[in-house]
């Protein structure tokens, strides 16, 4: 997604690690001012840094390769009644797990609460993958299927969030593909658009 763990923007610290301690790198005045509340921080010595580069080398190892994101985020914009929906989603059961662990998801519902001597409007956290999110008072879902609602998640993501902001709303962190009970990689979902 064009970030990664070494990505330093709106950072003021840079953490990496470095056997039994890390390196710290301040890259604001704001970090600056942190690092100099700390006794226990001390100047890098040539060990250290090794150390740092070692382990940066081994996660950059491990990261997958790109996601073609551009491509597949173009293609999106035609592709609302694709007919690649009516497929793809079949796997998803629904269980907003990924919403619910993603760091950019941010849906959420507005409630009207009793309590003892009144009521109170609450924000609650939501999910765009439950049917309820959408469900209308006349009893209208205009996402009234797991289609409608895997497809808005990705559209959100990758189309809308691109058209309103002009980046992703997605940072690569890959939770949503770790934890997926029914192993939906939203890489795969991207790759597949990209190449419609
Ligand atoms: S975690 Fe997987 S199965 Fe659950 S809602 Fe998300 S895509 Fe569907
Ligand atoms: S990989 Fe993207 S969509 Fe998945 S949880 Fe991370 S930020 Fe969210």
């Amino acid at each position: 997604m064009g970030g990664g763990p070494f990505d330093e923007t709106g950072s003021d610290l840079m953490f990496a690690e470095a056997g039994e301690a890390y390196l710290v790198r301040p890259l604001s005045a704001k970090g600056e001012k942190l690092l100099c509340g700390f006794d226990a921080v001390r100047e890098a010595g040539d060990a250290d840094l090794a150390a740092a580069r070692e382990a940066e080398a081994r996660a950059v190892g491990r990261m997958a390769g790109d996601v073609p994101v551009d491509a597949a985020a173009s293609k999106l914009a035609g592709a609302f009644d694709d007919a690649t929906w009516d497929d793809i989603h079949r796997k998803c059961l629904g269980c907003a797990v990924c919403t619910y662990l993603c760091p950019t998801c941010h849906c959420f519902d507005i409630g009207d609460e009793a309590t003892r001597a009144g009521g109170e409007r609450v924000r609650n956290w939501d999910s765009c993958m439950f049917p309820l999110f959408t469900l209308h008072a006349s009893g209208h879902n205009p996402r009234p299927s797991r289609k409608e609602r895997f497809r808005q998640r990705i559209m959100h993501k990758f189309n809308y969030f691109v058209e309103n902001n002009g980046r992703v709303a997605c940072v690569g962190c890959g939770r949503c593909v770790e934890n997926c009970p029914a192993n939906l990689d939203v890489r795969k979902v991207l790759e597949t658009f990209a190449a419609l």
